[in-house]
Formats: structure tokens, C-alpha cells, sequence
């Protein structure tokens, strides 16, 4: 089975790489077949946005596509920026503005109510464009008060990761590499989540919808 990941972010395609790689499938990027159309991202929720790449993209390379919509939403801004992440601080994808406005925003929240969580959604879609699967992860955490770590992409320099009982608990997302995040992360969770459901899903066929 030949997939292709409709996302043209290099950090994103590393990290859907790096859990996919147990797999058995073929991944081609949206490079190798000439780029993707765009899709306006205009859906109240990660997953709709997910869903509406995924099928854009296999019904313009007639293949299987998978997409992914990812965010963050932070409790004392009432789930903002959620499906606005990328471009929160207005240019999209200016991770250091969309930081320092996150900051700003959060300058007089006390320690106590920083609490935020990253959201990843999935979407596979078959190459007749119909939609084969979605799966959500998440990942909880708090908001720090100054950026820490180097393994920097969009919000991970600012995201304490909190959930108990893990070797990441209380570690930035920013201060992992690329494994221990994996293990943890929104992503890597939607990923082994959908990893899993891959086998059922093809063994299904055509038409059959995989359980959620
Ligand atoms: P998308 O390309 O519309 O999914 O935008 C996702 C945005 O959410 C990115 O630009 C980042 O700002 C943020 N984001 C999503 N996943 C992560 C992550 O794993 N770490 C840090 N920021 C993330």
C-alpha cells in the first residue's frame, strides 16, 4: 500500500516518518509527485480540516492520502488558538510570533491555570477520494513562562509536557528529540492509534469504514 502525507512541513513529515516506519507501507511526499493543490484549512476543528487534505489530496493524486491537522489549545485562552495555531499571531507558520503572542497572552495567567493540551487529527482517505478513517490524539501539558529546549517546531519550545506517570513528565517538548516526543506526543499517539486500525482497514476492502 502506497500512502501519500499531504503535508508539505518537513517537521511534520519527520515526525509522521519516524512512527510510520514500523509499518508496512510506502510513503510518498507530496514532492515526489509534483506538490498538492491548496486546501483553505477553514473547518471549526482539526478534524474537519484533517479530512478536508486528506481527500482533497487523493482525489487529485488518486492515491491513498493521509492529513493531518494539529494545534494547541490552552485552557486560560478558552481553547484558543486551536485550529488558528499556525497563523495565530497572523503570518502563517511564524512560529517565533505566534510564541512571543502566546506569551504575551498568558502574561498575567498564574501557574496554576496554564494548562493546555496539543491535538492531532488524522485523516486517511482512499484513492476514489472517500474517506477510510480519522483518529484524534492529545497530549497535555502547561504553558511555560520563557521558551526552553532546541528541538524547536511551532509551540514545543513553550510546552511543558504534564501528564503523570511517563520518563517526558515534566519535561519541555522542545528538550526531546525526536523519539521521546513521539512517544508521547498528540501525533505519535493519532499515529500508533491509526498504525493500528491500518491492517483491519485494508483487510476490510473497499467501502468498509474501520472502526474508531
Ligand atoms: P497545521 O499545519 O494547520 O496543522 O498547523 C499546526 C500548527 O500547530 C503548527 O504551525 C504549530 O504552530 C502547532 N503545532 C502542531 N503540532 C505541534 C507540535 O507537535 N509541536 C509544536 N507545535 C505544534
Amino acid at each position: 500500500m502506497r500512502i501519500l502525507l499531504a503535508s508539505g512541513n518537513a517537521k511534520k513529515l519527520r515526525e509522521l516518518r519516524l512512527v510510520l516506519a514500523g509499518v508496512d507501507v510506502e510513503l510518498a511526499t507530496p514532492d515526489s509527485i509534483g506538490g498538492l493543490p491548496d486546501v483553505v484549512e477553514d473547518r471549526p476543528d482539526f478534524r474537519g480540516n484533517a479530512a478536508k487534505k486528506a481527500v482533497s489530496a487523493a482525489s487529485h493524486a488518486r492515491m491513498w492520502a493521509l492529513a493531518d491537522d494539529s494545534g494547541l489549545e490552552v485552557d486560560a485562552l478558552g481553547g484558543a488558538p486551536g485550529v488558528f495555531s499556525a497563523r495565530f499571531a497572523g503570518k502563517h507558520g511564524d512560529d517565533a510570533a505566534n510564541n512571543r503572542l502566546l506569551l504575551e497572552r498568558l502574561a498575567h495567567v498564574p501557574d496554576g491555570e496554564r494548562g493546555a493540551r496539543f491535538v492531532c487529527a488524522l485523516a486517511l482517505a482512499r484513492p476514489d477520494a472517500s474517506l477510510a478513517l480519522e483518529v484524534t490524539g492529545t497530549a497535555r501539558g502547561t504553558i511555560l513562562r520563557e521558551p526552553r529546549g532546541t528541538h524547536d517546531f511551532g509551540y514545543d519550545p513553550l510546552f511543558l509536557f504534564t501528564e503523570p506517570g511517563f520518563e517526558q513528565t515534566g519535561r519541555g517538548f522542545a528538550e526531546l528529540d525526536a523519539f521521546a516526543k513521539a512517544a508521547v506526543s498528540h501525533r505519535g499517539r493519532a499515529l500508533r492509534d491509526l498504525a493500528a486500525k491500518l491492517p483491519l482497514l485494508l483487510r476490510a476492502g473497499p467501502g468498509t469504514r474501520a472502526a474508531r
